[in-house]
Order: C-alpha cells, then sequence, then structure tokens
C-alpha cells in the first residue's frame, strides 16, 4: 500500500509542479511517519524515500539510531528547550523555530556538539490561537535577531496551514507565506537565506506546490491515518 500511495503522491507532486510551471527537482517531499512503526519506514525507504518527518524527539532520536544513516530526518514538531538535545546532531532540519529561547538552546547544543544546525521559522499565517509559531508582522525582527547566532543557520520559514476542507481555502495562507520570505530575503540579513518555504500536508500539499513549497510535509496520504490510541 505505501507503494502505491508514494506513487500516487509522486505523480500529484509532478502534476502541481507542472501546473505551476515548476521543476520537480525543487521540491521535497518529506515523508511523514510520526506514530508509524521503522516497519514501514522501511517500506518506503525501499522506494528510495530518503526524508522523513517526525514530530516527537525522543521518536526522532530512536528511529534515527535504529535506521540506515544515509536517512535525513526533519523535525517538524513543537520543540521544547529541553528536548533539543535529542535532536541537535540528528536531524538535518528543524522546521518549527518559533521564540528566541528555543532559538538560543539549539545554537548551545549545536555549538557543543561542534556543528551549525539549519532551522526554518515557524510562521502562524493564520493567526490561530492554537497554532505554534510568530507572527507575520513580527517574523523579520525575530529572525534578525536569532541570524545573530553563530551555531544556527536560518534556511527558510515554514507554516501549518488552518484545517479545511478544501485545500484552495489555504492557497492564501501559502502565498502570504512566500510573500513574507520574499520581503526577508530583500533584506540581505547576514546568515539567513529564504531558500526554502515548508508549507503543505496530505489535503494541501498541491496547493501549496502551487505557490511555491519547496518542502511538502506529507504523512496520512503516504503512511494511511494515524491513530493515536495504539
Ligand atoms: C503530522 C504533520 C504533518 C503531516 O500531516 P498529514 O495530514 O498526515 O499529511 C505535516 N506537518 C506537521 C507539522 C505535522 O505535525
Amino acid at each position: 500500500m505505501i507503494k502505491e500511495n508514494l506513487q500516487e503522491v509522486e505523480r500529484r507532486i509532478c502534476e502541481a509542479c507542472k501546473r505551476s510551471g515548476r521543476d520537480r527537482s525543487e521540491v521535497q517531499l518529506i515523508a511523514v511517519s510520526k506514530t508509524k512503526p521503522v516497519s514501514m519506514i522501511e517500506e518506503a525507504y525501499a522506494e528510495g524515500i530518503r526524508r522523513f518527518g517526525e514530530n516527537k524527539p525522543q521518536e526522532l532520536r530512536d528511529k534515527y539510531e535504529e535506521m540506515e544513516k544515509d536517512i535525513k530526518w526533519h523535525m517538524i514538531g513543537h520543540l521544547q528547550r529541553n528536548k533539543v538535545k535529542y535532536v541537535v546532531g540528528r536531524a538535518a532540519l528543524i522546521h518549527s523555530v518559533d521564540s528566541v529561547r528555543l532559538a538560543e538552546a539549539i545554537d548551545q547544543e549545536a555549538e557543543k556538539k561542534g556543528i551549525v544546525m539549519p532551522v526554518l521559522v515557524e510562521v502562524n499565517v493564520a493567526s490561530e490561537e492554537s497554532k505554534f509559531g510568530v507572527r507575520v508582522e513580527e517574523c523579520a525582527d525575530f529572525i534578525e535577531n536569532i541570524a545573530k547566532m553563530e551555531h544556527i543557520s536560518v534556511e527558510g520559514l515554514m507554516t501549518i496551514a488552518p484545517f479545511v476542507e478544501n485545500a484552495e481555502d489555504n492557497r492564501k495562507y501559502f502565498a502570504k507565506l512566500r510573500e513574507l520570505s520574499v520581503d526577508i530575503s530583500a533584506k540581505n540579513i547576514d546568515n539567513v537565506n529564504m531558500r526554502d518555504l515548508s508549507m503543505g500536508m496530505t489535503g494541501d500539499y498541491e496547493v501549496a506546490i502551487e505557490e511555491g513549497a519547496t518542502m511538502v510535509r506529507v504523512g496520512t496520504g503516504i503512511f494511511g491515518e494515524r491513530n493515536y490510541n495504539l
């Protein structure tokens, strides 16, 4: 089933790229494997998938230790400062930086491990009360602030769009995130590039690609529904 699902997702990514005049190579598929067993990740790995997304630090650590080392693990969930140690040195990219204190904790841990940690800044584009992320209006200042830290590098923006029935309803938020990344890019802040836009999930990744996503995070569409009661 994972094989067929991946073929379907791949087909849709290609079509969305075609519709928007983009090259397939501009969009990375991140297979969101949170809550799913290693056996299912192995199945996707056998199909050539090398980027996986997790939202729990310890789960990312455990899967990292268990799986092939050519996998790039993406930390896509909210991160608490006391759990940064599980992620820095294992994740290829942290998508969810949304506070100066968290950025400081990542910076310190990366320094300790002698690396520079690539991160994205999570933006709450739809201003939802329930969501993490910095507000659109404060994003540029926030980035100027954290860009001074020597052991993190800001590589772009991420958003989790609202849960909607109709993916088209999220188009304006994806467009907004892209606009924001262009504005910030124009500021030429040292140590910051706005190469990546992580946006779009199973319900709306095609629209996100049409609006400029460079990373789409697809879980259910690849691995099926998650059961949190296991
Ligand atoms: C779970 C999750 C996803 C994947 O969601 P699906 O709807 O299953 O594709 C993407 N991004 C984040 C941040 C998530 O937590």
